[in-house]
């Protein structure tokens, strides 16, 4: 008997991950190279991403929330890890135990993890707010926290590793918000030095500040989207003009095809007729796997080689496309996107279709659509 075949995947290429990864290497002087994995490796899965990120020369993997930074240390991962969102009440200790490098950046947050401490010091990065109001102490409260970091570092609580921030529009290279950021990090870290802090590790950069914005390196960079062989410059600068390679193919089989007369209604709201007798291919995905609905109407996909688009609205399990007079049967291979270099449409193609980034038409992809790694 023929192995059975799924209804779709998608198609994650870690020799891509790890090329990135090598490529993003060459662009640092001598900073060191945080993958950034959070979201489950922004959808591509987070544990075969930091195993390929470590072969390739990761020195850090980035987690947002605690959860993932323990199940990378669950998964074996040894090295350097950097988690910077932790919610009051979550076990700190345990990530203190695990050696895992945290965030702080307000007074009550160096509390909580001196209180976290059991036998050896938490690992801090301090969090400065260079300008984008996320996390992180803005200028004017930064010595009140290096002051606080510091009495527990007398205390033997916790170690300073390292001083960081956020990037807000390294996107748009050009930006003036950029060199304020830096501007406002660097003398966060003269502060810091003043006051007797002098840590291994100053970080800023993301994905954007790492591929455009040299001055941004310090000593590490944390890319994440660039990684996964996406631009953080969407078309303006496409992955392949830097030398990534996308790392993810969604593709799925029709699951019926059949022929509709000029005139049939298509999906929820019949949002589409058909202008003519058309050939319609029943995609076996919706938003419950984490399409966009928006890209309703729209969207691209590639069959047996020719481009054609999404008709009628996401459905939350199926959607589907105008073949027009093309051919084709249930079974046949559907391409939602891939690297974009058989002609297929890519991440950017589908965002450009629902309004967003291609950040997050990999991340949204949901958990029912099998990963197969190659
Ligand atoms: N560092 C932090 C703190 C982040 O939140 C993110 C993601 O948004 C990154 C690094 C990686 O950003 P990018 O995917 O744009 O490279």
């Amino acid at each position: 008997m023929s192995e059975p075949q799924k209804r779709a995947e998608a198609i994650v290429d870690l020799a891509a991950i790890r090329h990135n990864v090598a490529t993003l290497r060459t662009r640092l002087s001598s900073a060191q190279l945080m993958t950034v994995v959070k979201a489950d490796g922004y959808g591509h899965g987070m544990v075969p991403v930091a195993r390929a990120a470590r072969q390739a020369g990761a020195d850090w993997i980035g987690a947002a929330v605690l959860e993932e930074a323990l199940d990378l240390r669950a998964a074996g991962d040894t090295g350097p890890i950097f988690c910077w969102l932790t919610t009051p009440g979550e076990p700190l200790e345990q990530a203190i135990a695990a050696g895992i490098d945290l965030s702080a950046g307000a007074p009550w947050e160096i509390d909580e993890l001196a209180a976290g401490v059991t036998d050896r010091p938490a690992r801090v990065h301090l969090k400065i707010d260079t300008g984008m109001s996320r996390g992180g102490a803005v200028p004017e409260e930064w010595p009140t926290l290096v002051k606080a970091a510091l009495k527990e570092v007398r205390a033997g609580r916790i170690e300073i590793t390292g001083i960081w921030s956020h990037l807000s529009s390294s996107d748009e290279p050009k930006s003036a918000a950029n060199e304020a950021q830096v501007a406002t990090f660097a003398s966060a870290v003269d502060v810091a030095e003043s006051l007797g802090v002098a840590p291994a590790l100053r970080h800023l950069a993301n994905s954007g500040g790492t591929l455009a914005l040299p001055e941004t390196h310090f000593d590490l960079v944390r890319p994440g989207i660039a990684t996964y062989g996406l631009s953080p410059f969407g078309h303006a600068l496409p992955s392949s003009e830097l030398g990534l390679r996308p790392a993810m193919t969604l593709r799925a089989r029709f699951a019926m095809v059949k022929r509709v007369p000029a005139g049939a209604g298509v999906s929820y709201g019949l949002t589409w007729t058909a202008p003519k007798p058309s050939t319609l291919g029943l995609i076996p995905l919706g938003y419950g796997d984490g399409l966009p609905r928006h890209a309703s109407n729209g969207a691209p996909v590639q069959v047996a080689g020719e481009r054609h688009t999404i008709v009628g609205r996401i459905c939350m399990d199926q959607c589907m496309v105008n073949l027009g007079d093309d051919e084709a049967a249930a079974g046949d291979e559907v391409i939602l996107f891939g690297p974009g270099d058989h002609g297929e449409p890519t991440a950017d193609d589908w965002a450009d279709a629902a309004g967003t980034i291609n950040y997050e038409i990999v991340t949204r992809l949901g958990a029912r659509v099998p990963r197969r790694y190659v």
